[in-house]
């Protein structure tokens, strides 16, 4: 599975970050980096968090 970002939905807000900081953080700019985007089985949880708690649906699993 991955996590996959469409970045010019994303307006940063870091929420996601927050859900699954092992998968994703902010940069010193704001951007998001996914720092994991093939998921093992253990972060499926946190990868569906995020996608979840993402205002504006940048996020999806693919
Ligand atoms: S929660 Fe959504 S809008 Fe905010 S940084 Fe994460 S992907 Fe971007």
């Amino acid at each position: 599975m991955r996590i996959v970002l469409d970045r010019p939905r994303c307006e940063g807000h870091g929420l996601c970050e927050e859900a699954a900081p092992a998968l994703m953080h902010l940069d010193d700019d704001g951007e998001l980096v996914l720092d994991r985007e093939e998921l093992g089985d253990s972060e499926t949880a946190a990868a569906n968090a995020a996608v979840r708690v993402c205002p504006v649906a940048a996020l999806r699993l693919s």
